[in-house]
This record gives C-alpha cells, sequence and structure tokens, in this order.
C-alpha cells in the first residue's frame, strides 16, 4: 500500500491571517484559499472560542488540501489503474508534536466524498 500523508500544524500564522482577514503580502496570493474555507465552513467555525476556530480552521485547511490531492489527475489514474494507494489528512502540534489523524482516509475515487464528509464531521482529540 502507498501512502500520501497531507500534514498541517495547528498555530499556523498563514491560517491566522486568514481568518484575521490581516494582509500580509505576496502570501495573500495563497491566503486567499484558506478564507474560502473559512467562508464555506463558517456555519461550524462561528459557534467555536478564537484559538478553537483557529486550531478548526488549520485542520479544515489540511481536509481540503487533501481533497485536492484526490482530485489530481496522477491520484485519479492511480486509482483508476487500481493502484493501491491512500490518501491521509493529518495534523499536528508544535507545542507537544503529537500526530492526529483527521479521518480522511480514502483509498478510492468512490470512497472520497464520504471520506471527506466524515472528516468534517470528526473533531480530534485535541478539542
Ligand atoms: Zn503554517
Amino acid at each position: 500500500m502507498r501512502e500520501i500523508i497531507v500534514c498541517g500544524h495547528y498555530g499556523c500564522g498563514g491560517v491566522r491571517a486568514a481568518l484575521d482577514g490581516t494582509k500580509i503580502g505576496l502570501i495573500d496570493n495563497w491566503l486567499r484559499h484558506v478564507q474560502d474555507i473559512k467562508s464555506r465552513h463558517w456555519a461550524q467555525l462561528e459557534p467555536l472560542t478564537d484559538s478553537q476556530r483557529a486550531d478548526r480552521l488549520c485542520e479544515l485547511n489540511v481536509i481540503e488540501q487533501a481533497m485536492h490531492v484526490c482530485d489530481t489527475t496522477i491520484v485519479h489514474d492511480a486509482w483508476t489503474r487500481q493502484q493501491p494507494l491512500v490518501v491521509h489528512a493529518w495534523i499536528y502540534a508544535l507545542t507537544d508534536g503529537r500526530l492526529h489523524d483527521l479521518a480522511f482516509s480514502p483509498s478510492s475515487v468512490a470512497e472520497t466524498a464520504a471520506a471527506h464528509r466524515r472528516a468534517l464531521a470528526h473533531r480530534p482529540s485535541r478539542q
């Protein structure tokens, strides 16, 4: 089994800037996508405290980027060829170095939508 791991980190300054709408510079072009994720998932972010919201946006960003990996022709073609390949979404905290599985691990095109739904509903033990 081959595995692709998309790994993010809590306390991300880029995600913080996207959450606050802070202008930093050239990196704003990449943060635009994080702001889109914030808008798309605002219903689950809104009730959280500020620090929980920053943590959750870090997690949601990893999940969405892992989805993008699944949508590449490279992964699609591998799955079409029946190659055993799993895409994971993980996150870690610099403060304790512990990895958290974000419950996103599809191994086929057919599994990606359900894996995405599951990951969006899942809250890692950190919160
Ligand atoms: Zn970062």
